[in-house]
């Protein structure tokens, strides 16, 4: 976990810059939808933690999401332990760990859910509009997408990074915690 608390003001942001793929799509899911399935709670939620994000604003996060489509009420009773649970507050205390890419990859969203990762789950075509969407060229759509055909998610995701930081460094990628990590020491935070 970083040290200092990310604000969750700050995510719509961080999503843009910081964020590997099945993150930054799960945020803009969760702002779109106003909701998401339990996949996608645990997926995204526990990277927030691992972000720095604290529990208090986790909660203020998704509460204020999901209020946009149910009653306070509602999300109290049916969300909010989970979120407690999540950062070991509640029922077995244990401390949850954000998910690794390994972990991620052998995930198959649902119909409506976001979690997986996008270089496995989402089709190429709809893939290749969402990277021309956040600023990559055709060739470097074309770069990325030569490691995805291939199977290698990971490597399509370092290769990302690269074209998304202006770095010569291919980064291993493991964890979207990680990545985020690299990223933000990158940009100089
Ligand atoms: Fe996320 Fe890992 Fe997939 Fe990158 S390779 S999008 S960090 S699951």
């Amino acid at each position: 976990c970083r040290d200092a608390a990310v604000a969750i003001e700050s995510l719509n942001q961080l999503s843009k810059t910081s964020m590997p793929l099945c993150m930054r799509m799960c945020h803009e899911h969760i702002r779109a939808q106003h909701h998401v399935k339990h996949g996608g709670r645990m997926q995204y939620g526990l990277f927030l933690k691992g972000i720095g994000v604290t529990l208090e604003d986790s909660i203020r996060f998704w509460r204020e999401e999901f209020t946009k489509k149910m009653d306070a009420d509602k999300f109290t009773r049916s969300y909010e332990y989970n979120i407690h649970h999540n950062y070991g507050k509640k029922g077995s205390m244990v401390n949850y760990t954000p998910y690794s890419c390994s972990k991620i990859i052998k995930e198959m969203a649902a119909p409506g859910d976001c979690h997986g990762c996008p270089y496995k789950s989402v089709d190429p075509a709809t893939l290749k509009t969402k990277l021309a969407s956040y600023g990559l060229s055709t060739s470097h759509i074309e770069e990325v997408m030569f490691f995805v055909s291939r199977g290698h998610y990971q490597i399509a995701c370092g290769k990302y990074f690269m074209l998304t930081h202006n770095s010569n460094v291919e980064p291993t990628i493991n964890h979207p915690n990680t990545y985020f990590e690299e990223s933000q020491i990158l940009m100089g935070n």
